[in-house]
């Protein structure tokens, strides 16, 4: 008989390990307390670009599979991504352009394309998954391949998820901080804000703080961003008006009115992303997917094909 196996997890990391495996053949359930704008994935800019996860070595590779996966799913309209040019900046005089970036074809910014309020930056086309369809697009295709999503559903311990299923894959994010009881995540909390749609030609982004992302998307454009040790999950206007302040700046306009804050959680973790597997005391199967930091959406192909080897024991 085949084993039924629980995904506890409905952001970008369980949808994708769901899809994955459903497609696969495989029976299964996503068991969350939340999904959409209310979690982290929600929150995302989500632009394809390895940020804030570790280790170097593991994530590259992660990363790599996603972009090929991610550039063919811009082919589909309606799966919410896109390609898009990246502008990476820096207040230093001379950016350095990372061997990942280098091999997919990234290149300096001559001087005059680089904002006034920046001294370097390199630029790349990376996809861009707009979080507003395409975690209803994942959704969609795993009930598509028989899958079930059972929200809301809150859980204290692994070992609470019903026994009918003899395993789990554990997609929680900063909640594995309770589920897996794992003192090294830390909420790395980031704010964005939506302010109506810009005809922009690039998304600029600056990793030097004070962080800046100016993401343009179909319906509106992102704002951003902050990366703060809480987990607060309230927005805070000041920083929102702050955002808003220093992207205007950096695009020469006037404020533009808030559509809507969000405010997510990055699972980091110092010793990197938790990819294993695991036994609990009642003897049930978990693989740990968790701990993607500031990349959830740019290693989540990469992680779920992971995912799906040990499941099937390969
Ligand atoms: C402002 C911001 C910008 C970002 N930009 C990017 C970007 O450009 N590119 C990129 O790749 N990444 C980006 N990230 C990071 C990315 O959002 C995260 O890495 C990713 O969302 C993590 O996804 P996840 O599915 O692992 O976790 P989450 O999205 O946090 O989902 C966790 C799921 O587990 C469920 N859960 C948790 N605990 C329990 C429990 N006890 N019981 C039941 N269910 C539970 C939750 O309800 C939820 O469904 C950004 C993050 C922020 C905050």
């Amino acid at each position: 008989m085949q084993q039924k196996v629980a995904i506890v997890g409905a952001g970008v990391s369980g949808l994708t390990c769901g899809v994955l495996l459903a497609e696969a053949g495989h029976e299964v359930e996503i068991l969350a307390e939340a999904t959409g704008t209310a979690i982290t994935s929600g929150a995302a800019a989500a632009i394809w670009f390895p940020y804030d996860a570790e280790p170097t070595e593991k994530v590259i590779p992660w990363a790599n599979r996603t972009f090929v996966v991610l550039q063919q799913l811009s082919r589909r309209a309606e799966s919410g991504v896109s390609m898009i040019e990246i502008r990476q900046l820096s207040r230093e005089r001379k950016i350095e352009i990372p061997p990942w970036a280098i091999s997919l074809g990234a290149k300096h910014l001559r001087p005059t394309s680089v904002p006034s309020n920046f001294a370097s930056g390199y630029t790349l086309l990376v996809p861009l998954t707009d979080t507003s369809r395409y975690l209803d697009y994942l959704a969609t295709r795993f009930r598509q391949a028989s899958g079930q999503i059972r929200i809301p559903l809150h859980f204290d311990r692994l070992d609470e998820v019903p026994p009918e299923f003899s395993m789990m894959i554990n997609c929680s994010g900063i909640g594995a901080k309770t589920l897996a009881q794992d003192d090294e995540l830390e909420p790395h909390r980031g704010q964005v804000v939506l302010v109506p749609r810009m005809e922009l030609s690039s998304a600029l982004v600056c990793d030097d703080l004070p962080l800046i992302y100016i993401i343009p998307r179909a319906n509106d454009c992102v704002f951003g961003g902050t990366n703060d040790l809480s987990a607060r999950w309230e927005a805070s206007r000041k920083q929102s008006q702050e955002i808003v302040a220093q992207c205007s700046r950096v695009l020469g306009i006037d404020a533009p009115p808030i559509l809507s804050e969000r405010v997510g959680l990055r699972p980091y973790r110092q010793a990197g992303v938790r990819l294993a597997e695991d036994r609990l005391g009642d003897g049930r199967r978990v693989i740990h997917n968790y701990g993607h930091g500031g990349s959830g959406f740019t290693l989540s192909w990469g992680c779920a094909e992971a995912v799906k080897l040990l499941l099937e024991g390969r």
